[in-house]
């Protein structure tokens, strides 16, 4: 909030030089502090409220492409798209990237059909998905439903030989909240302050509470809080259960899925997620004992060795080509709803600011790259693979580390970007605070400086722990945390097209102005750059957490 900023041309005088500057370097303008080019401003602001393309973006990404589980085949239509979408645009060695280590990805998953019903007592149609990498039903099947919600090895045991066929509801039926508080917010004034000046513990502005890296959908068959020794899920497979149901206490129709890749099929329940009030009704019939049928036809198909990708184009760079800045997001989703604010909309905020940059002819002189990546919500397995190829680490580095300038990320919603962490030293935060300063009317704040090398919760971690600049977007939440974030209602209404559109025209001109500065970003140097974290001891099961 403070950056002091050297008004280096004023309004009036930017106007009438505005057709001659546009594209040109910032040159003179460099000085005694950051340098705006506000020709260059005025450019990308009007490019991008009056010809925005990001909502269109968007709708191809979630209504015709999405969901884009990683290693589905809907990924690899979506990349193929964004592919002929970025060079329709005019980038540059637009490409789907193979990840150099196709092993780290053993299966695709898609669900094909998912039709789930109670029959009896009354006949209603149930809302809910598979649990990703589980199987179907093979065709039509219809069994009794049973709520068995011990965990307790002895306890099941007395059921053996009881279960076969039925479809086990594996939990109480929760208690569902109203909605006493409203539930879109944004960041209030004096929270962006608090921000700003507090040291900064996680790296992104979604609040861990609500979710990132949380249960999932449920397919674990321990007791609530962890440590049971008994697997329920293995005991209710070899008594030959249906299938298992589970639901999430949020209920008003919500519920969230995830999905573990790594799982063999072959020893693996259909596992089922539904609404609280679907699941609530049936559970509470079988509470008072009256039988209750239901029936399902759920279509899973399994896809061996998916090719595993990140999408990337270039604005090649002219006098400092070998430098690079990077925006980007990641592409992939999960599976319940089409994926709109995790993360289309960052996706889309980026393709849009690169159409910007392209749109108004900048010749920027270092390389404008965007990447879009895959297997970010199976342990950000995607940029992992890139920046390994690309950049190596500050411990291991490859000749292109020394010549990174920064990657923006977005992945928090739709909220509109009101300001980054930047990994590196406080100097790096102020310049991107300086550029950002020009966005005080859309509710940019500005920057922060992190020096956490802690991988985890998004892309741009991934950067800050090879000791690069992973610039991070902090966003207002919106309905993130409530309403979308890997929820059945992540669809294309949940997001915000003025908030989507400012914050491609704030990333547009952050990066275009880095990419024309006469010095690199500053960055963390041997002496400065934080250790990296010790490696995660003992990590249980190797389950990637969903991001
Ligand atoms: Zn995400």
């Amino acid at each position: 909030m403070n950056m002091k900023k050297t008004q280096l041309v004023t309004l009036g005088l930017a106007t009438a030089v505005f057709a001659a500057m546009v594209a040109l370097p910032l040159g003179a303008a460099q000085g005694a502090g950051e340098a705006i080019d506000y020709a260059g401003l005025a450019k990308i602001k009007a490019e991008g409220m009056q010809n925005s393309q990001v909502m269109e973006l968007a709708s191809w990404m979630t209504d015709v492409h999405g969901p884009r589980l990683s290693g589905s085949p809907n990924i690899q239509q979506a990349g193929e798209w964004a592919v002929a979408e970025l060079k329709k645009m005019g980038l540059q060695n637009v490409a789907m990237e193979p990840w150099t280590d196709q092993t780290s990805f053993p299966r695709g998953w898609s669900n094909d059909k998912f039709y789930l019903a109670a029959v009896t007592p009354q006949a209603f149609p149930m809302t809910g998905m598979s649990t990703a990498w589980t199987p179907g039903t093979n065709g039509l099947i219809r069994g009794e439903a049973v709520l068995v919600t011990s965990t307790d090895g002895a306890e099941l045991q007395k059921l053996s030989g009881t279960l076969k066929g039925k479809f086990v509801l594996t939990q109480a039926p929760p208690d569902v909240a109203a909605f006493w508080t409203p539930q879109a917010e944004r960041y209030t004034k004096e929270q962006l302050d608090a921000m700003e000046n507090a040291p900064r513990v996680p790296e992104l502005g979604a609040p861990a509470a609500a979710g990132r890296g949380g249960a999932g959908a449920g397919r674990a068959g321990g007791a609530p809080g962890g440590g049971a020794p008994f697997n329920r899920n293995d005991f209710f497979l070899k008594e030959g259960v249906a299938g298992v149901l589970t639901t999430s206490a949020r209920g008003h129709g919500l519920f969230t899925i995830g999905g573990n890749r790594s799982a063999d099929p072959a020893t693996t329940l259909p596992a089922i997620v539904v609404t609280a009030e679907h699941y609530g009704r049936v559970a509470r019939m079988l509470m008072k004992n009256i039988p209750v049928t239901l029936e399902a036809d759920i279509k899973n198909t399994f896809h061996p060795t998916p090719t595993m990708f990140n999408v990337v184009a270039e604005i090649p760079g002219t006098d400092k080509a070998d430098e690079v800045v990077m925006l980007g997001g990641h592409l992939d989703s999960w599976h319940s709803a089409t994926g709109a604010t995790d993360n289309a909309a960052g996706s889309a905020i980026m393709m849009e600011a690169a159409r910007i940059l392209q749109a108004i002819g900048v010749r920027p002189r270092r390389t404008i790259r965007v990447a879009l990546w895959g297997g970010e919500e199976q342990g950000l397995l995607g940029s992992r693979a890139y920046v390994a190829a690309h950049f190596g680490s500050a411990e291991d580095p490859l000749p292109e580390f020394s010549k990174f300038n920064g990657y923006f990320n977005i992945d928090s919603g739709t909220g509109r970007v009101r300001g980054f962490s930047v990994f590196g030293p406080p100097e790096a935060s102020k310049i991107v605070a300086g550029y950002l300063k020009e966005f005080e009317d859309f509710g940019v704040y500005g920057a922060t400086a992190s020096a956490s090398r802690a991988a985890g919760g998004t892309d741009s971690t991934v950067f800050n722990a090879a000791g690069i600049p992973g610039i991070g977007a902090s966003q207002d939440p919106i309905e993130y945390n409530s309403h979308t974030w890997h929820t059945n209602l992540d669809t294309y209404e949940r997001i915000v097209e003025d908030d989507v559109k400012k914050s491609a025209i704030a990333v547009a001109s952050a990066v275009y102005h880095i990419a024309m500065r006469e010095q690199m970003l500053p960055r963390f140097d041997k002496a400065t750059m934080p250790a990296p974290p010790a490696p995660p001891a003992g990590r249980g099961g190797g389950g990637a957490p969903n991001q």
